[in-house]
């Protein structure tokens, strides 16, 4: 199949959270399997230079933009079996920063979007799936059915519409979108770009794209529920035939302990010797208390208000009356900056904060941690979790979206889960799950080891969600299934039927991804499974 990814972030080119990651890791696999996958992205200023050196000028034009005439270059790079191309343009994109501040969102991403489509008979590759992700390429969609179909060149590309964080919709005014896009008044209705007075580019391609996924089967589900739908709940019911959740995967080879070169000493689940050489080397790079029997707690996040982070606000004073030590790996609001400066101040030896994005550092506590913590208020899959437990970092998480799909919580009844979680977004809920944790990494030392293997042996690789993404392009283009390559599990499975995890309901959503760690010595699963959510795990409480 000829696949087209459209994203404004990727990783190893610019990222600044998840959406890279995910972009960076699926198109690579996907193209292992014999597709021709291509990617589109903005040729930020922020893309190391070791990159555009390597790249080709492939062609230049103009685009329209209402009544502007805008430069743009494409830029070719293949790396991985995948060819990425790099939309140029100065102006939009080689500024200091990749999103916000300049005022003028709506008309960097019209012109990016704009682009994409005009630069694809040019470059005579026309992909049957444009796959776009998130609101920066919503717009994709809506252009397509509105203004390009009629164009034999574009009339069987079908579009696939990714929601990796439905919090950032790219909400613009009417006729600053119609300024930039040439939309008239007829689309700007409530079934279609209109929403709520404005023009939506996430509603863009909630209405306009051939399917709609999102990055849990959870998360799925609960987007379509005022509380998590952020004002979208009732247009994502309405499509929810087309709405399917599919798990994200990490890319196990850069997240790797056993060959994993940015950490001080690689370990594995038969010596974990290595992990204790991280720990130490993480509390003296970190002006930390050197102890190995103080529990590292690690936080390594987007500093905004979903991953939680008012509810260690409310209880930082109890959290750091234990005998522990608190790493915080963030960019983001000044409020969380100001909160974990203070920490730092407060308890000089017990808590250390770094607010930039650094790529190594965070490998560095990934490995050093033994608990990693994330409490969000919503997570769409989360990625940050499923790299501790690759690391033999025990998670605590509040039971959410993708946290839910892949963190079960420890049952003593039963012996069954890979981490620790807590139901109620509620901060006394935290410290209770935070200090249940500390009791079984000081008390309970076999439990701990068992959790940290089942944590490291989990298959967190894309193998299985790329299955699920391919067999929807298949059903899309009415294509037949291809034979099935090698099955392999999603994620392993702690329990598969055990009388204390409870069956969530049936999906409401059309193909989501079963996705439950394994039980120690289970068999792995015979056949990736695109139906139910997880089993929810059982309050211990
Ligand atoms: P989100 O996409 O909501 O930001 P995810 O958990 O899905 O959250 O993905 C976050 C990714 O970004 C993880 O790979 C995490 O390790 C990484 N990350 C977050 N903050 C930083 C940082 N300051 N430095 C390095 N990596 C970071």
């Amino acid at each position: 199949m000829k696949i087209l990814f459209t994203a404004s972030e990727c990783v190893p080119f610019c990222k600044t959270g998840g959406l890279a990651d995910v972009v960076g890791a699926l198109a690579p696999v996907l193209a292992e399997k014999g597709h021709d996958v291509r990617v589109m992205l903005p040729l930020y200023s922020a893309v190391p230079h070791d990159y555009v050196k390597e790249m080709q000028h492939v062609l230049d034009f103009e685009v329209e933009l209402g009544w502007r005439k805008q430069y743009c270059g494409i830029e070719a790079l293949v790396r991985d079996g995948v060819t990425y191309y790099f939309i140029d343009n100065k102006y939009y994109f080689g500024r200091s920063y990749i999103y916000g501040m300049g005022g003028d969102e709506h008309e960097r991403y019209a012109f990016f979007c704009r682009a994409i489509l005009n630069a694809l008979p040019l470059l005579q590759y026309q992909p049957e799936i444009v796959h776009t992700h998130d609101w920066q390429t919503g717009m994709i969609s809506a252009l397509l059915k509105i203004q390009y179909q009629h164009l034999p060149f574009y009339a069987e590309m079908k579009t696939v519409y990714t929601i990796h964080n439905l919090q950032y919709q790219g909400i613009f005014g009417i006729p600053e979108v119609q300024d930039v896009l040439s939309l008239d008044n007829s689309v700007f209705t409530d079934d279609k770009l209109e929403c709520y007075g404005c023009a939506n580019y996430m509603k863009a391609g909630l209405v306009y794209a051939d399917e709609i996924t999102t990055v849990s089967p959870s998360y799925a589900e609960e987007i379509q529920t005022s509380y998590y739908g952020e004002r979208m709940d009732g247009l994502l019911r309405a499509r929810r035939q087309q709405l399917s959740g599919v798990l994200n995967g990490i890319d196990i080879k850069e997240y790797d302990p056993e060959h994993d070169p940015l950490i001080p000493a690689r370990y594995t689940v038969e010596d974990m010797s290595g992990k204790a050489v991280c720990k130490e080397e993480l509390q003296k790079e970190l002006g930390l208390n050197v102890n190995p029997d103080t529990p590292i707690i690690s936080i390594i996040s987007r500093l905004s208000n979903q991953k939680g982070l008012d509810l260690i606000d409310r209880v930082i004073g109890e959290i750091m009356e234990e005998d522990l030590q608190l790493v915080v790996l963030g960019l983001g609001d000044a409020k969380y900056v100001d909160l974990f400066s203070w920490a730092e101040q407060r308890y000089p030896g017990k808590v250390a904060a770094r607010f930039k994005m650094d790529g190594a550092l965070a490998h560095r506590i990934y490995a050093g941690s033994d608990l990693f913590l994330m409490p969000s208020q919503f997570e769409p899959c989360g990625l940050s979790q499923m790299i501790a437990l690759r690391y033999g970092t025990l998670p605590v998480v509040r039971e959410t979206g993708g946290l839910r799909d892949t963190v079960l919580s420890y049952n003593e009844a039963n012996n069954a889960g890979n981490g620790f979680s807590f139901f109620n977004y509620n901060a006394h809920d935290m410290l209770y799950t935070l200090r249940r944790a500390l009791y079984f990494y000081r008390s309970q030392k076999d439990t701990w080891a068992l959790l940290q293997r089942r944590g490291m042996t989990g298959d967190y690789s894309w193998m299985h969600s790329a299955e699920v993404y391919l067999s929807l392009y298949r059903d899309m283009l009415g294509k037949q299934e291809a034979p099935a390559e090698e099955e392999k599990p999603a994620v392993e499975e702690i329990v598969a039927e055990t009388p204390a995890v409870e069956k969530a309901a049936p999906a409401p959503v059309k193909k989501p991804r079963a996705c439950k760690p394994k039980a120690e010595g289970e068999a792995p699963a015979k056949k990736p499974k695109a139906s139910k959510p997880k089993a929810k795990a059982k309050k211990e409480e």
